[in-house]
């Protein structure tokens, strides 16, 4: 895979006419394999217990004034069964890291998703152990995504980042070696974050064994210890977007909700002209949503009629095909033939 740009800190700080123009160039460098298409998943979020403390995060384990809550499996499974929007193609289950909600309630939705729809499925809970991974491996998911967040070790610990950070790393590598297709992410603009650590974030990300990757705006938390301090720059965060894209133009890249937080006027919006060419409803039910307190309780909820107009804003297209079967067949397509395709008997 080429990987022949790399971002420099002039570019990553660029504004005004550059930075326009290092956009438009992400957008146009995206792979020919996702042509104008944007994927459509849906997250829903099954639990907000955290066992990890990171100091960016509202669910830290520290923070005891929020209502700890997980999700009654026989309500998702009417609302992804029967009121789930047309345009997703993949559902994402997410939660705080809380291996009882893996157990009791990923685990089995994802056996149902895979036994009642074809929707594709990724997971997105944290570092678990390699049984747990197996087990939704074999109900059927097959995505990953376990950010690194700060690729920094000695910031990583400061933050109190989940785990080690070595962990964190292996973690990413073994999903990889048993079969999922994984993505990772950073965050932009955490206080304290020059620009050697933001590019040691694009070294890592490069370095990793991953199909995907996200950047995140920090957003300062009012129940985390980085209440008060500044919200991580739009301008910088899309700059970040694009540099990944201009690194990867193979790799799926979300825009993600909190873009919208950093710029309430159009910040998703820009996101997809920076080359994002993934997008997720929201689907979580509201009683768990309003305690899902990554950044703050006024979340900017994507929903369907949001997502829809954005995508066709920008010029782009719904893609039909779903993640995990892109990225399946994309796997198949690197396969020798004989492995791809094996003989007829
Ligand atoms: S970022 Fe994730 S692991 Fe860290 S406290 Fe929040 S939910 Fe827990």
């Amino acid at each position: 895979m080429p990987m022949s740009f790399f971002p420099t800190t002039g570019m990553l700080r660029s504004q005004g006419a550059e930075q326009s123009s290092w956009h438009e160039r992400a957008a146009n460098g995206i792979s020919s394999e996702f042509g104008r298409n944007v994927f459509i998943r849906g997250v829903v979020e099954i639990s907000n217990f955290c066992r990890e403390n990171c100091s960016y995060c509202g669910m830290r384990r520290d923070n005891r004034t929020l209502d700890r809550l997980r999700a009654e499996l026989d309500v998702l499974a009417e609302l992804l069964l029967q009121h789930r929007p047309a345009a997703i193609t993949d559902i994402n289950i997410q939660a705080g890291e809380d291996p009882v909600a893996v157990r009791e309630v990923a685990l089995p939705l994802v056996k149902l998703l895979r036994r009642e729809t074809s929707l594709g499925v990724s997971v997105c809970l944290g570092t678990l152990s390699s049984g747990l991974y197996g087990q939704l491996r074999a109900a059927g998911a097959d995505i990953y995504i376990l950010k690194f967040e700060i690729a920094n070790p000695t910031s990583y610990a400061a933050m109190q980042a989940p785990g080690a950070h070595a962990e964190r790393l292996a973690h990413i590598r073994l999903l990889a070696d048993t079969g999922w297709h994984v993505s990772s992410g950073f965050i932009a603009g955490l206080p304290g974050q020059n620009d050697s650590d933001l590019l040691e974030n694009f070294h890592l990300a490069q370095r990793l064994p991953l199909d995907g990757c996200s950047v995140s705006p920090f957003i300062p938390g009012e129940e985390t210890p980085l209440r008060g301090t500044c919200t991580g720059d739009i301008e910088l965060t899309l700059n970040c977007m694009a540099a990944l894209r201009l690194m990867r133009p193979d790799w799926v890249i979300p825009a993600v909700s909190a873009l919208n937080l950093a710029d309430a006027t159009e910040g998703y919006r820009r996101g997809l002209r920076t080359g994002a060419n993934l997008v997720t409803i929201n689907l979580t039910p509201s009683a768990l949503r309003d305690n899902y307190l990554i950044y703050k309780r006024d979340r900017f909820i994507m929903t369907e009629e949001r997502i829809l107009s954005a995508i066709e804003a920008e010029g782009l297209i719904p893609s039909v095909q779903g993640l995990v079967s892109f990225y399946s067949s994309r796997r198949a397509r690197k396969l020798p033939r004989s492995v791809a395709e094996p003989a007829a008997a």
